[in-house]
Order: C-alpha cells, then structure tokens, then sequence
C-alpha cells in the first residue's frame, strides 16, 4: 500500500476526524436545542460517544474473532496447527492444513471423520489446558 504524502492524510485519520467532528456538532447542537447552557456539556457528551461507541462496537467484534481463532491443540495425524475455520448448515468447525477436520463442543476438541462423525480427541482440563480425551 502507498505511503500518504507529507501533506494527505491517511483514510483512518479522515475517518476519525469525520467521526469526532460529527459526534461533536450532534452533541452542541443537541445541547443548544435543549438550551445555550448545555451547549458545551452537548460538546463533552459528544466527545464521549465518539470515544465510547467505537469501543461498544469493536469490543464484539474482537470477542467474535477469538470466538472463530481459539487456541486450539495440535492436529491429530500430523501435529500441525494451521487450522481455518468454516460454518456449514448452522455448524461451525476447524479445517486442518493436512485436510482433517475437528468440532469444538463442551471444551472438547472432536475430531470428524466422513463429515458428521465426531470422534473423541482432545479436552480442556479444569485449569484450561488441553489434555488427550480419553474416556
Ligand atoms: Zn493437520
């Protein structure tokens, strides 16, 4: 990607000036709709849900995306651990780099051989950690 010149800005910063600007002109003017009084705390409560909202909005986000990247054991056949993960038919799973596939169900890590037969691998003990699942 190009490097901004010495006098643009970047898209993030127009974005976040845009959005600052933005949350700072509704709060005055929401405040100085109520009265010339509450302009500045409109300002401040604007300055506020531009800092907050980002964060409401990021913070599921992230928690999704470790939802889809655990950390997961290595793969059963040959150890590795490049997993992707996929959904299908409202199922969600982990596709090794070698082709083998696993499901994540109840802290235990399935292994699922011909598409819908799980098989016992590994499980998380009580402190987290993954341990062989043997019954
Ligand atoms: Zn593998």
């Amino acid at each position: 990607m190009a490097r901004p010149g010495r006098h643009g800005f970047t898209l993030i910063e127009v974005v976040m000036f845009v959005w600052l600007l933005a949350w700072l002109v509704a709060g005055a003017s929401w405040g100085g709709a109520q009265s010339p009084w509450l302009v500045v705390p409109g300002l401040l409560a604007g300055l506020l849900a531009a800092a907050v909202l980002p964060l409401v909005i990021l913070v599921p986000l992230d928690l999704l995306e470790r939802r889809r990247r655990p950390r997961l054991p290595p793969c059963f056949a040959r150890g590795c651990r490049t997993y992707a993960w996929w959904w299908r038919d409202g199922r969600e799973g982990w596709r090794c780099g070698c082709g083998d596939e696993y499901a994540l169900r109840d802290g235990r890590f399935l292994r699922v051989v011909d598409g819908d037969v799980e098989l016992r691998y590994m499980r998380r003990d009580a402190r987290g950690r993954w341990v062989p699942d043997r019954e």
